[in-house]
């Protein structure tokens, strides 16, 4: 909260307000339902702050101290005059991206005088992305959590051959589950020419003996994320696949490396890119190469060209390159890594091979 306060002060900005989305729980604890009845904490540098909660969830709210005042509303009231009166006459108001239009244009004219309106993340998405210690363990003990899941898929202990993508999927959703997650955010199983698609929605295709089966997959365990891509293959490994995949994995380790603090995220992704250029795969690998990950499975900092932002400790985010061959199959290895002044710091040691499986 102070960070938060400093930052606001810093670019001027007097009320900030969180809905729905990650900062507030980010922030305060606290997950705001996503209902049409608004939640939104009035924060405010002038003075005292407001958490607006709906009558019925107000138990929900842990009380935090003096950090902020709760005022339940009753469902008679109108939610957006109270908030238009706590934030009064500011003139700089910076409000969660992630709020509804339908609450942002009223609140926009219900708020008096001509304020200036900012997203809420240019105060809260610098913060967000550095983690600090208690947030690299919990990020860590997410990864490893997955890492479990993709053991068991590198085990044999995942029966693919003649389930259904959509099966598996579910599969290992419950065995997230069962590792500790909270919630399952995705479990992507591509197998077959199905892995050239990125982001394929695991279906009715049944995986067959013989080919590649791309898992990406992740959850939320104690409000942060895991996310981690293996690919496994059911049966030998046809020698051309063998050598993409080796670009691949050499691709996605020098990342990994390059990925120090004071290293641009563009460069990190410069990194990746030239191994499999060289490799001579250039043209399939058709995505960034990593997202930052914490209370939200993507947030800052983006590895991407263009993105000349600096890595700094406590920086975390994905390394996750792929080669995609339309129409034949696509293979992808991802870890989340922490950048630190000890070097990156991985969150994901499952055996990063093209794994052969017997199931
Ligand atoms: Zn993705
Ligand atoms: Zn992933
Ligand atoms: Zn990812």
């Amino acid at each position: 909260m102070g960070r938060v306060m400093a930052r606001m002060a810093m670019l001027d900005i007097d009320v900030l307000l969180l809905s729905v989305g990650a900062d507030l729980p980010w922030l305060i604890g606290y997950q705001a339902m996503p209902l049409e009845r608004l939640t939104m904490l009035v924060l405010d540098t002038r003075g005292a702050s407001t958490l607006v909660v709906p009558r019925l969830e107000a138990p929900r709210v842990e009380a935090a101290g003096d950090l902020f005042v709760v005022r339940p509303w009753e469902e008679t009231e109108d939610p957006i005059a109270i908030v238009a009166a706590l934030v009064g006459p500011a003139r700089s108001i910076a409000i969660d991206d992630r709020t509804w239009a339908r609450f942002v244009l009223d609140l926009q004219a219900a708020v008096p005088g001509a304020a200036a309106w900012r997203r809420g993340s240019v105060v809260t998405g610098p913060l967000r992305a550095v983690k600090d210690d208690a947030e690299v363990a919990a990020l860590q003990r997410a990864g490893a959590a997955a890492d479990r899941v993709a053991a068991q898929l590198q085990s044999g202990a995942i029966a693919l051959v003649g389930r259904t993508e959509a099966e598996v999927s579910a599969d290992i959703g419950r065995r997230l589950l069962a590792e500790g997650h909270d919630k399952v955010n995705f479990a992507i199983v591509a197998s077959g020419p199905n892995a050239a698609s990125p982001h394929h929605d695991a279906g009715s295709r049944v995986i067959q003996r013989g080919e590649v089966v791309l898992c990406d997959f992740g959850g939320t365990m104690a409000g942060y994320c895991s996310d981690i891509t293996r690919c496994v293959h059911t049966g030998p490994v046809p020698s051309e696949l063998a050598a993409a995949y080796s670009v691949l994995h050499e691709a996605q380790a020098a990342a990994v490396a390059a990925a120090v603090v004071g290293a641009s995220c563009e460069a990190v992704d410069q990194t990746a890119r030239a191994v499999i250029a060289d490799g001579g795969f250039g043209d399939a690998f058709i995505h960034r190469t990593g997202h930052g990950i914490g209370c939200e499975e993507h947030e800052d900092p983006y590895i991407v060209a263009g993105n000349a932002l600096t890595l700094e400790p406590g920086h975390a985010f994905s390394i996750e390159p792929g080669i995609y061959l339309d129409g034949r199959w696509g293979i992808r290895l991802e870890d989340i890594v922490v950048a630190t002044e000890r070097g990156p710091l991985a969150c994901n040691d499952a055996d990063h091979d093209l794994v052969v499986v017997d199931a």
